[in-house]
């Protein structure tokens, strides 16, 4: 169980996660949470750092697609749309379907795909479980689903930490 618990690489936030590895690893495709990754919970609000960001990832040619649990589309779309990227709502994580269905919105290899989220019991776990690259990254804002406090609680005991991979990494391409 630790092991499908276990992202790949951990930044501190999706707007630090260096692009130029990425493509190091292969990837040409992202699939992402929503809530507390790219934006708060249940607000539409998106900040300059991570808007810079995926202007930024879109030029150098990576595809992006929200999968995420918020059962709102004009929320998810919304977003998605500002962002000119895909968008997977109702998700269900840590279920398999919705990260297949990325994988088929993205039209790429599952070996060049990373999901990225800040949850270890619905973002990481699933991504294993389908045999996705994951990188995990801090909760952007405090205030959070009630639900998402007990999983709060549940990465506690698992003894979540917050160690960052270094933005120089270098992994070898396959
Ligand atoms: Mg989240």
């Amino acid at each position: 169980m630790i092991g499908l618990l276990k992202p790949t690489l951990q930044f501190e936030a999706i707007y630090k996660v260096p692009v130029s590895t990425l493509l190091d690893m292969g990837i040409g495709g992202l699939l992402l949470d929503l809530d507390n990754t790219i934006a708060r919970w249940n607000d539409s609000t998106l900040t300059d750092d991570v808007v810079k960001w995926f202007e930024h990832a879109g030029r150098q040619g990576m595809k992006s697609c929200i999968i995420s649990n918020n059962s709102s589309p004009e929320r998810v779309a919304r977003i998605a749309e500002r962002l000119g990227i895909h968008y997977v709502f109702k998700a269900a994580k840590p279920r398999k379907k919705a990260f297949l269905m990325g994988i088929e919105v993205l039209g790429l290899e599952p070996d060049r795909i990373v999901v990225i989220g800040d949850q270890l019991f619905t973002d990481v776990l699933g991504a294993n479980r389908v045999g996705l690259k994951s990188i995990l990254v801090n909760p952007l804002f405090h205030r959070e689903f009630a639900g998402t406090k007990v999983l709060r609680l549940m990465e506690r005991m698992v003894g979540r930490r917050t160690v960052f991979s270094e933005p120089s990494v270098r992994v070898e391409k396959k």
